[in-house]
């Protein structure tokens, strides 16, 4: 079975691994987010390419969540010494190898999506894992700042979340340069030719929103031949872990299991779900996303550990073959 799943960091790190756990013999592709990308010390970093990438590769560290196990810090160390250039953003010594690769490569004209197949060969990814797009697009946040001439300032998202912890008032959220940007190779291809097209617990905003919005992406998801079943981030009204609850209302949804699935919207509708799974937590509000026009069910959907993850993709998969037409 050929699985795509469009992914964020965390949340879909930990999902992935509980699908894989659950369906060894599936080919996934995973679409990744680069909205999240930066430059930092004029290394390029893609954090969300790079979570997958190090959780799915083993070389993670499993109780940060990001970045990479038996991690030492000395690079970093000597930055804040230097005092003179911002060091809000946690940059590993090992994890910076990775980013130095990535850099090399960019600068020898090399595109991300080679970049990123370079860099996983080395982790032996049990999926394939390609960037959402080629093109430089980076999510950015407007904020309410007293202090600024025009009562607002414009940030990186990571800044926004990293530096400033999600305490600042969000006006808007949006993704520059994506109007401008194209599909990378193999992602239309891989919605397109999907026997299951997976949307797992990543933040709405600022992970899945990304990828949709990238020319092309929603409108193959919307007509995609496989079913599309999500899995929400969203438990009892707050995100499990994380801040997402601070930028969901920026975008006017509800912080609510049925709030994110109405914003996706049905498939028969022109949006993009046919499957959605709540936590039990939330039982209370399948009827009301039925009734939307999208099949949803209440299990477990705490990723506690992988036996429990990959519960979850069962799920996901016999709700994907209820909804198959
Ligand atoms: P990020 O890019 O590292 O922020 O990761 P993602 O966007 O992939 O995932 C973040 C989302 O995962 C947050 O909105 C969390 O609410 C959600 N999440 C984290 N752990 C769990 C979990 O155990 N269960 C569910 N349902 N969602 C989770
Ligand atoms: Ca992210």
């Amino acid at each position: 079975m050929r699985i795509t799943v469009l992914a964020g960091g965390i949340g879909a790190a930990r999902f992935l691994r509980g699908l894989l756990a659950h369906s060894p013999d599936a080919e996934v592709t995973v679409i990744g987010n680069t909205g999240d990308d930066l430059t930092l010390y004029g290394l390029r970093v893609s954090p969300d390419l790079d979570t997958v990438m190090y959780t799915l590769g083993g070389g993670n560290d499993d109780a940060r969540g990001w970045g990479r196990a038996d991690e030492s810090w000395n690079a970093l160390e000597e930055i804040r010494a230097y005092d003179s250039v911002p060091s809000w953003f946690g940059l590993g010594d090992r994890d910076i190898g990775t980013h130095l690769v990535r850099t090399a490569m960019l600068a020898e004209g090399r595109t991300l999506s080679e970049a990123t197949a370079a860099l996983t060969a080395r982790w032996r990814l049990p999926v394939r894992l390609i960037p959402m797009t080629d093109d430089r697009v980076e999510t950015h946040v407007v904020v309410e700042d007293p202090d600024s001439p025009e009562g607002r300032r414009r940030m990186h998202f990571q800044e926004y979340w990293v530096r400033h912890h999600a305490s600042l008032p969000v006006v808007t959220v949006d993704v520059e340069g994506v109007r401008d940007a194209a599909p990378a190779p193999g992602v239309l291809e891989a919605i397109a030719g999907a026997d299951l097209l997976l949307l797992p617990p990543s933040n709405p905003v600022v992970s899945v929103g990304p990828i949709l919005s990238v020319p092309g992406v929603r409108e193959a998801v919307r007509s995609a031949p496989a079913p599309v079943v999500g899995l929400s981030p969203i438990v009892g009204g707050a995100p499990v872990r994380g801040m997402a609850d601070k930028l969901l209302p920026a975008i006017g949804v509800d912080t609510s299991a049925a709030g994110v699935a109405l914003h996706l919207g049905a498939r028969a509708d022109g949006g993009l779900l046919d499957g959605w799974l709540v936590d039990e937590r939330d039982a209370e509000s399948v009827g009301r996303i039925r009734e939307a026009g999208i099949t949803a069910r209440a299990v477990p959907l705490m990723m506690t550990d992988v036996a429990a993850t990959a519960a979850m993709a069962a799920v996901a998969l016999e709700l994907a073959e209820e909804v198959r037409r």
